[in-house]
């Protein structure tokens, strides 16, 4: 047999080689088509719910508080009234219960396929998850994948609850024939650091269990039986990524100081308390950005006061003692939560947006920061509010803040010290910097939001990419002119969006001053390593002459010859 190569979506990097194990989900036989009585199949139906019920917490028990967010997802859909609903009118019309349980899970699937949300519409799997359990529940079996050895693993889709039952450390990949970057699959694989391509067309139908599977999760190919040369292709990139791994193990304590002795903190973003936990394996200094939004995505309703307490403690404890940065609430935008009922906007990142909803939502954001302020005693805490356009916004922010502050105070909860900084992301904080940094204890500039406003190029709009330039002059003098703004009041700043993590953008921003850099932990050796070895004259000879340069091209240029430092 010769290999076959099929391409799919890059959703996790890394390469691996190895024995397939197919998951297919078995669809349990058939029940005789005389089902029992209604009341018969209407008890099967409900012990079933108890049983899928009971799954769902033991697996909570030993899960990741990213993990229990799925589980506690699909307790609230197995509670649902309406799938409730759905399912004991197709037993009274006669149906056995498990066929009434596909119907309505199909249906309610079907619903959310069809909606424009991606987010959504890739929710579709959660529910059909929650089916699935039921649907083995009635027939007395457990669903989830049992690995025994080193193995990569092929699904339709990978449902959240068997991703959180593998053992991870026999994990080598996953492929999926469904499936987008944003599906839990993804997510999960990215904050496992496993290799994973998804929507790999055909590959459920072409593999069997025990077949060699190779696949790459940064270029979106899968290899099946690969031949000889593929599979010598393969062993080298592996052994070369296995290799850059230990460097990078053996590197990750050292701290981000250039060889002239300037030092600038190398921090991780985090999208939930485990991946806090990810940042501190990849040796980063401090987490610079905790997007909270992570807590109030996937669910029907906002979190409670406590749940959020839970999760802040837990970031906080994860990041041992060094500071968690965690930002207020930032939706709207590209971001909906469809409970929060958010208005429809001609342009929605121009509009009630994060700090701007919280103003219209009181009660939304004095829970948020009740929560915030009563972890506080559990770790190193930053508070940050996104998208400040100028002093009104801070003040009403901080003034909130203190409220909370003196409510809880006067309950008896403890409050620990905390720092108080903004994101400067909107052109107008850049450019009032010298008022807003009297007032807070440090800058975070949000790149990817300071370059869509500075030059008027969607973020997100694939037709504009190009346009679409970080390092571009108009955008740097900005940064320099935060950066002067933050010193002259000896407040520190730092850079969590995207730039800081690319190594022409890290040089730039190294040479402006900047104290900090908050990326995607994987990209924290490849920047450690090229700050270690950019002395800090360099890039701020560099950095000083690209402010007077017209075009984004000229400054690349120019950094061009520094980037080759620390390969
Ligand atoms: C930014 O705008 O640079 C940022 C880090 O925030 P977000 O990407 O969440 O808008
Ligand atoms: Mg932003």
């Amino acid at each position: 047999m010769s290999e076959r190569v099929l391409r799919g979506v890059a959703a996790s990097a890394g390469v691996a080689m190895g024995p397939a194990v197919v998951y297919r989900e078995a669809q349990p036989d058939r029940p005789a088509a005389a089902a029992g009585t209604p009341a018969e199949e209407q008890a099967r139906y409900e012990a079933a719910c108890r049983q899928a019920e009971a799954e769902l917490s033991q697996l909570a028990e030993r899960a990741d508080s990213q993990s229990r967010e799925i589980l506690s997802a699909h307790q609230l859909m197995l509670q649902d009234p309406e799938l409730h609903g759905r399912v004991a009118q197709a037993i009274q019309a006669g149906q056995p219960a498990e066929e009434a349980v596909r119907a309505a899970v199909e249906q309610f699937a079907g619903m959310l396929e069809a909606l424009d949300d991606q987010y959504l519409r890739e929710r579709a799997a959660d529910v059909r998850d929650v089916g699935r359990r039921l649907v083995a529940a009635l027939s007395g079996r457990t669903v989830g994948i049992r690995l025994e050895r080193p193995a990569v693993v092929i699904a339709r889709d990978l449902a959240p609850t068997d991703t959180i039952g593998l053992e991870r450390s026999l994990l080598l990949g996953f492929v999926t024939e469904q499936g987008g970057p944003t599906s839990h699959t993804s997510i999960l694989a990215r904050s496992w650091g496993i290799p994973a391509v998804v929507a790999a067309h055909g590959v459920l139908e072409a593999a069997r269990d025990g077949m060699t599977v190779a696949l790459d999760g940064d270029a979106g190919e899968v290899v099946l039986e690969p031949d000889a040369g593929t599979r010598q292709r393969y062993e080298a990139a592996i052994a070369r990524a296995r290799q850059q791994a230990e460097r990078d193990r053996a590197e990750a304590s050292l701290p981000g100081e250039t060889p002239d002795g300037v030092r600038v903190e190398l921090a991780g973003n985090a999208g939930s308390p485990a991946e806090v936990a990810l940042a501190m394996a990849k040796g980063a200094e401090g987490v610079g950005l905790l997007r909270s939004e992570f807590l109030f995505m996937g669910r029907d309703t906002a979190p409670t006061e406590e749940e959020q307490y839970q999760a802040y403690a837990e970031a906080l404890r994860n990041a041992q003692g060094k500071r968690v940065i965690i930002r207020t609430l930032d939706v709207g935008g590209d971001k909906d939560i469809p409970y929060l009922g958010l208005p429809k906007e001609q342009n929605p990142f121009l509009g009630v947006r994060a700090l701007r909803l919280c103003f219209r939502r009181p009660e939304l954001f004095r829970t948020q920061l009740r929560a915030l302020l009563r972890a506080s005693v559990h770790g190193r805490l930053a508070i940050m509010f996104p998208m400040v356009s100028g002093l009104d916004d801070l003040r009403r922010a901080k003034a909130a803040l203190a409220d909370v502050r003196r409510a809880l105070e006067a309950e008896g909860h403890p409050v620990a010290d905390y720092e108080v900084g903004i994101m400067v992301e909107i052109p107008s904080a850049a450019l009032l910097a010298e008022h807003l940094a009297p007032e807070v204890d440090f800058f975070s500039i949000g790149t990817n939001d300071l370059v869509q406003y500075t030059l008027a190029v969607d973020r997100g709009n694939p037709e504009l990419a190009s346009m679409y330039q970080p390092c571009h002059p108009a955008v740097l003098r900005l940064i320099d002119r935060v950066v002067r703004a933050a010193h002259d009041h000896s407040k520190w700043v730092g850079v969590c969006g995207e730039m800081g993590g690319l190594p022409e953008g890290a040089l730039l921003l190294l040479g402006l001053g900047v104290d900090e850099l908050s990326m995607a932990p994987a990209l924290l050796p490849r920047i450690r390593r090229l700050v270690r070895a950019t002395p800090f004259a360099k890039a701020r000879a560099v950095a000083e002459r690209s402010l007077a340069l017209g075009t984004p091209e000229e400054v690349l240029t120019l950094v061009e010859p520094l980037l080759r430092r620390g390969e």
